[in-house]
């Protein structure tokens, strides 16, 4: 494909309230993370003290003491972290796999990415399932005991990974993403000033979004598991509904690694602070909020409540996974004999709109898949502590705001066509909402 010249406008409006919304997120979601594992213990997790610690500034201060703060690192927990991400690249690098093309870049050109992340995630799988095999559950209980370790690490790792693809952005013939380019060094660090930052044909967006994270949530599940096996002798069905879904949940985002290539995280955002930071510490610690919580705070579901879940997660699942893979087949091959049954408009742009099926119900029916799964994930832990909900509406949140994002960033792209389009599928999120 031969490559146009580069141009990369200047980014002219700011999302999340801009530099001072980047300064706010790239310090309170650090902070958050640690007072949420730190706030919830076997005696309990006391929202109101969370709450506290959050507004008094006096506890906030003695939270960050120079003892405090030492206390949160951790060199046994710092070599394993390192090891574990050196781990990952050498799977990466020695795994045979695929070579994919992304979607078509503003330059013209079509990047190739490596497909093996399931066969990483195989891998892993086998290592822990041998280690257990031979060792026993004790190995894995290191991570239940030096977590607060472990994340102090990977947020350290996340900030240097987005130090160094902010500085590497400058060089020459670079494409920078069109929302990470207003020359405000806090927004553009935070928010990713590169599209597709790479060393050689690693691409380490692409590693970042599916691997660090993905892996590391499914790992911290099954050693939570391992620390109520620890402490009850057995492991609850709460805590295998929670590890089976969300695992399933990380095997199937890995199984399905070239739908990633279609999302706006991969064609839209640039690499900066927030999809570091998103991935190799939110979504490796906090997402495991539920088992982490069984582990500590053991529930026992009714047969009723089963039925509730295991019916959420599969209605869920269902319309998440139907939503994106028909997405992901119509952008890759909209001639695909086996997508005939879809509607679509066409549009100035060239691309073209699906307007039938799952993307006829609501412009983002995906969401509410995903959110629906996400409430099968907290359900297992019941109802004495709100914690463990923290995801379902921190997701609710998340995804209103992405939505909002979209349609921006579709309403750009598709300008007329895309009221159109609106008038036809005219529900957001929900259907008949
Ligand atoms: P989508 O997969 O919904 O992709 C949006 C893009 O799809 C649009 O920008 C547009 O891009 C294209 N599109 C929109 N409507 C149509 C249509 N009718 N026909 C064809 N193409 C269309 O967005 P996300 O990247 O936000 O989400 C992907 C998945 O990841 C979702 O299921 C979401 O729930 C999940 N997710 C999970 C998170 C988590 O923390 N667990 C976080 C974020 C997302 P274009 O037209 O330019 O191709």
């Amino acid at each position: 494909m031969p490559s146009k010249a580069i141009h990369n406008p200047k980014t002219t409006e700011y999302e999340f309230l801009g530099p001072i919304g980047a300064s706010l997120m790239m310090t309170t979601l650090p902070t958050l993370v640690y007072l949420l594992h730190l706030g919830c213990q076997p005696e309990g997790c006391p929202t109101v003290s969370l709450i506290e610690q959050l507004l008094n500034p006096q506890q906030l201060v003695q939270f960050f003491s120079a003892d405090n703060i030492v206390s949160l690192f951790d060199l046994q927990a710092s070599i394993a972290f390192l090891g574990y991400l050196i781990y990952l690249i050498l799977a990466w690098y020695l795994i045979p796999g695929r070579w994919v093309e992304g979607t078509q870049l503003r330059n013209g050109r079509k990047l190739k990415y490596k497909e093996n992340g399931f066969r990483s995630m195989l891998l892993t799988l086998c290592i822990i399932g041998c280690t257990i095999l031979i060792k026993g559950h004790e190995p894995l209980l290191f991570i239940f005991d030096h977590f607060i370790g472990l994340m102090s690490c990977s947020i350290i790792v996340s900030f240097l990974v987005a130090i160094y693809v902010y500085l590497i952005s400058f060089q020459e013939e670079k494409l920078l993403a069109l929302g990470g380019n207003s020359g405000n060094i806090i927004y553009d660090f935070m928010i990713g000033r590169e599209l597709n930052p790479r060393i050689g044909n690693f691409d380490i967006k692409y590693f970042v979004e599916l691997r660090p994270g993905i892996t590391g949530w499914i790992i911290i599940n099954i050693a939570m598991a391992a620390k109520q096996y620890h402490e009850l002798g057995y492991v609850t069905l709460g805590m295998i509904l929670v590890i089976t879904f969300q695992g399933w949940y990380c095997i199937d985002s890995v199984y399905n690694e070239p739908a990633v290539l279609t999302t706006m995280d991969i064609t839209t955002d640039g690499f900066g602070w927030m999809l570091s930071f998103g991935n190799i510490t939110w979504l490796a610690f906090l997402y495991p909020l539920q088992a982490r919580y069984l582990a500590l705070r053991p529930n026992h579901l009714s047969w009723m409540e089963i039925v509730i879940i295991l019916s959420l997660q599969a209605i869920g699942y269902g319309i998440f996974r139907g939503a994106n893979n028909e997405k992901n087949a119509f952008r890759n091959n909209a001639n695909d004999p086996k997508l005939k049954y879809l509607k679509y408009m066409t549009t100035e742009s060239g691309s073209k709109l699906i307007i039938s099926s799952w993307w006829g119900k609501a412009r983002h029916i995906n969401y509410l898949g995903d959110w629906i799964m996400a409430w099968a994930w907290c359900l297992p832990c019941g109802f004495d502590d709100i914690f463990p909900y923290f995801y379902v509406i921190y997701f609710a949140v998340l995804l209103v705001h992405r939505e909002l994002r979209d349609e921006e960033k579709c309403k750009k792209k598709y300008k007329k066509d895309w009221d159109r389009y609106c008038n036809i599928v005219r529900y957001k999120i929900i259907p008949g909402k």
